[in-house]
């Protein structure tokens, strides 16, 4: 899939310098120096902070009438929301993009705004949708003859390759490679996507020599993800050539790689790849571990998606056609009553004089035979109440289900990211509201810690990937056994853990991190065979709110960072070791981002302190 920060980065490019007008000189400062940080942080992929500031600079845009910078905010949002799998918000917001774009009659916005949609749309596997959009997206770009065209048709193959329409997807990649002789992370894309539609055609060979044109060191930083695909690529070529060896080698370093990278897609791919290739050589018990842990990436990739849209529809659709029964029902009720009442009134009209008794008979069985008859309507129209609301319950109990599967870890068993990001800000809340009622002196705060082990890459290196996987397992369970059921345990990435810890003064924390860190030290880490080792772990920390006078000042994203800045002491000075850093005056004139950036010079300065289980003076 295409990278969007390098989407971005045209656009920026292209209208960095005639974006404003009509301001003060000092507002225009201001926007120009939020507009330059946020063309640095996408470029650095740093897509958090920019959420930390992507308001304000939308709203100085607004109030500059810089539209085109309002609707890549705009467009930017959407993009961090998609990936975080919030797909609904993601769409209104690339909607509300593309009116800005539109109603301002800026074409060449519009067509980006559509380009996103296009994106957006696939990952929800709407594709005829998506290609609807792509297309008006071509039919700007098409008269001219540039990267972006290619950029375009290079999409336009990407969505017929998913639809599995691939002798489209060839057409469409064939078009992206006319267009331009470019060289370079495009033109690598380009090579990359055209090899996977060979791969799809069981052309192995073709696909082989259009992977030769690619060089994947000089594959930009920004785009991980290509580099990924490039290698599944490759181990595909090697498994449909036959040679499971190398595609299992392959696959497994680049594996291991992608345990870092939010890219599930392809990690799942890889996992099934080199269960496939163990498969082929009868090594049934390796391809089974693969095959199950592919089984779990790709749960929980496609069960968030159906979580998203469709269990959210069947439910609306079952709960609406039982509603119209019910409805029917009542109806249907009202329609015989009416109807026995106008017989009624016939049979007195007719008859009331000569056979009086007889009518009074009839007009009793009829009434009786009536009341039974509602009776039994009722009782049914009951039970059918009933059925819906179990029917109800049932599907929000799934829908809880699915949520929680695709906010676990599927090695350690803990919570991920996604499950981070989507309980920060409530927690966030509740110590607001908390201190709002408390005096200073017992304000409540957060410990971040981040907690990494040491020298892991050796553990793989010398025992082999499995046995990294059951130490991270081991590992793991230590983490739980040391925190609270109200802390926060996530597995942060590869062989990073991030704890957050409530109500915990600064010494506390430094007390507990140092039980982890002994514990660990401590624990003999079982591998298969008998076979034991030990290792260490070092440990970041710092509190929230930093500064307890000024809660807003620092966000939680940068408190995070600064732990991150301590785990770095820790590990440069010694490791098997804890730092934790905060201020140590209480001046009033702090510059978050500037100390976030240079918390070295802060420390040297003294103006942070670091606490440390360290006993030599610590190098910053
Ligand atoms: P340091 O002490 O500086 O932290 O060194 P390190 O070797 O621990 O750190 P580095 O970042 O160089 O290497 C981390 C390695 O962890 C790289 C990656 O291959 C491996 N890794 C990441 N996720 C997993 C996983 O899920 N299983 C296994 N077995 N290895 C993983
Ligand atoms: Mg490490
Ligand atoms: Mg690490």
């Amino acid at each position: 899939m295409i990278n969007f920060q390098s989407i971005f980065l045209f656009v920026l490019l292209m209208y960095g310098g005639e974006l404003f007008a009509n301001t003060t000189a000092q507002d225009k400062q201001q926007l120009e120096h939020y507009y330059t940080k946020f063309k640095a942080d996408i470029d650095a992929d740093n897509m958090l902070h920019v959420m930390s500031y992507i308001h304000q600079l939308r709203q100085l845009a607004v109030s500059q009438q810089a539209l085109e910078i309002e609707v890549e905010s705009y467009l930017f949002e959407a993009m961090v929301k998609r990936r975080y799998g919030a797909f609904e918000e993601g769409v209104k917001l690339n909607n509300y993009a593309l009116e800005l774009a539109q109603s301002a009659g800026n074409k060449k916005y519009t067509a980006w705004a559509y380009l996103h949609l296009a994106h957006l749309e696939m990952e929800l596997e709407r594709f005829r949708l998506a290609q609807q959009y792509i297309h008006h997206a071509i039919d700007y770009y098409k008269s001219d003859n540039s990267e972006y065209t290619t950029l375009m048709y290079l999409w336009q193959s990407k969505i017929y390759l998913a639809m599995g329409s691939y002798h489209q997807a060839l057409a469409a990649s064939n078009k992206a490679q006319s267009v331009t002789a470019n060289i370079g992370d495009t033109m690598y894309e380009v090579a990359v996507n055209h090899a996977q539609i060979l791969l799809k055609l069981g052309d192995y060979q073709a696909a082989q020599t259009m992977l030769a044109n690619v060089d994947p060191t000089q594959i930009s930083k920004s785009q991980e993800r290509v580099r990924l695909q490039y290698y599944l690529a490759l181990a595909n070529c090697y498994l449909q050539a036959g040679n499971f060896k190398l595609a299992i080698h392959t696959a497994l370093s680049q594996l291991a790689n992608s345990y870092n990278t939010r890219f599930l897609e392809e990690q799942a791919q890889l996992q099934f790849l080199v269960a496939s290739a163990y498969r082929q050589q009868k090594e049934f018990k390796l391809a089974y571990r693969y095959l199950n842990r592919y089984s779990l990436s790709k749960d929980a990739l496609s069960l968030q998606r159906r979580n998203n849209k469709v269990l959210q529809l069947e439910a609306h659709f079952k709960f609406d056609s039982q509603n119209q029964q019910l409805l029917l029902l009542s109806k249907d009720n009202a329609l015989k009553e009416q109807r026995l009442l106008q017989q009624q009134q016939t049979i007195e009209n007719h008859h009331l004089q000569q056979q009086r008794w007889l009518l009074a008979g009839i007009l009793i069985m009829c009434g009786l035979a009536f009341i039974y008859w509602r009776w039994q309507n009722q009782r049914y129209l009951v039970t059918l109440k009933q059925q819906v609301a179990e029917r109800t319950h049932a599907l929000a109990k799934s829908n809880e289900l699915l949520k929680t599967m695709s906010y676990t870890d599927s090695l350690t068993g803990l919570h991920n990211r996604h499950y981070f990001f989507s309980v920060i800000n409530q927690q966030l809340a509740k110590l607001a509201r908390a201190n709002h009622l408390l005096p200073p002196a017992q304000l409540q705060n957060l410990v971040f810690a981040v907690v990494d082990i040491d020298h892991f890459k050796q553990i793989n290196d010398s025992h082999g990937h499995g046995a990294g996987d059951q130490v991270l397992e081991q590992f793991s369970k230590i983490l739980q056994q040391h925190s609270r059921d109200s802390d926060l345990l996530i597995r942060w990435g590869g062989e990073e853990f991030l704890l957050v810890m409530d109500n915990l003064t600064f010494n506390e924390a430094a007390h507990t991190l140092n039980r982890v860190r002994n514990a660990v030290a401590d624990h003999q880490f079982t591998l298969n065979h008998d076979e034991s080792l030990q290792c260490t772990c070092s440990v970041g920390f710092a509190s929230y709110p930093f500064i307890a006078a000024m809660p807003e000042l620092f966000n939680w994203e940068q408190v995070i960072e600064l732990a991150d800045g301590a785990l770095y002491l820790a590990k440069e000075n010694q490791r098997n070791a804890w730092v934790g850093i905060a201020p140590s005056t209480e001046k009033t004139h702090w510059q978050s981002d500037d100390v976030v950036k240079h918390y070295r010079k802060y420390l040297l300065a003294g103006e942070l302190q670091s606490y440390s289980n360290i006993t030599a003076k610590l190098k910053f």
